[in-house]
């Protein structure tokens, strides 16, 4: 398996989607986006997350290091767009279960992929509000009873990935947090248009709408200067 080792951080070299796809099913464990930002600035506890699961290059900074490291065929998968793919790839054959974002979104993701994907077998799923430990027991349990193949978890980071670990602990599956993406698999958010996705400018577009996001965007920028001068 192509992987590699960039701050102290593993991370995958996939040159197709399919290919994440496959090991995945065949690790069962969760799937997390790597970036610059985490790149730079991960905490230990989220490294060793990162190390015990299958980290991918969500943004363009991640696969710029693998390219430098010889990994010259790697390519960029968008978490926003992986877990439809792995629907699609595999929605046949396995089970899903869904857990975040909020009561009319989540329904309205859950309406959207039956039509998208007749017969898809979603064994359960629940808003991404879980308030109580109660609340948090009733869900385990349910994971753990129903033992879906795949579950995604749109919470946000870094609760999406504590909830998971925990998941992962008493249910191996693919697992993969997604943020806010059945906001935007649903049109309640905006993604950038294609053209800026396609030429890697997503970033830029962003920018562009939400000037505020400059501080989240910094990392990107010193990502690629400490790879240009060997310090990656
Ligand atoms: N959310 C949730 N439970 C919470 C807080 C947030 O399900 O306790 C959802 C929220 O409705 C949204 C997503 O998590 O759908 C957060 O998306 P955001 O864009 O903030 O996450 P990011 O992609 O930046 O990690």
């Amino acid at each position: 398996m192509n992987r590699t080792t960039i701050n102290g951080i593993n991370t995958y070299s996939f040159t197709s989607r399919e290919e994440l796809i496959e090991y995945a099913f065949s690790e069962k464990k969760s799937l997390i986006a790597i970036n610059a930002e985490k790149l730079l600035h991960a905490t230990e506890q989220i490294k060793n997350l990162i190390n015990k699961n299958i980290g991918y290059c969500d943004g363009i900074g991640a696969v710029w290091a693998l390219k430098k490291k010889g990994f010259k065929h790697t390519i960029k998968i968008p978490g926003c767009e992986l877990w439809p793919d792995i629907i699609r790839h595999s929605y046949h054959e396995k089970s899903f279960y869904l857990v975040g974002s909020k009561q009319d979104v989540i329904e309205q993701t859950v309406n959207k992929l039956q039509s998208s994907f007749p017969g898809i077998r979603i064994l359960n799923y629940r808003d991404g509000y879980i308030k109580t430990e109660a609340d948090k027991e009733a869900l385990l349990n349910d994971i753990k009873t129903r033992k879906p193949d795949v579950v995604f978890v749109a919470l946000g980071s870094p609760r999406q990935e504590l909830l998971i670990e925990e998941m992962l602990r008493i249910h191996p599956a693919v697992y993969q947090g997604l943020g806010g993406s059945f906001d935007v698999y649903v049109g309640a958010v905006q993604r950038a248009p294609e053209w800026w996705v396609k030429h890697n400018l997503e970033w830029a577009y962003r920018l562009v709408k939400q000037p505020s996001r400059i501080k989240r965007q910094i990392p990107l920028v010193r990502f690629a200067w400490l790879l240009i001068i060997n310090k990656i």
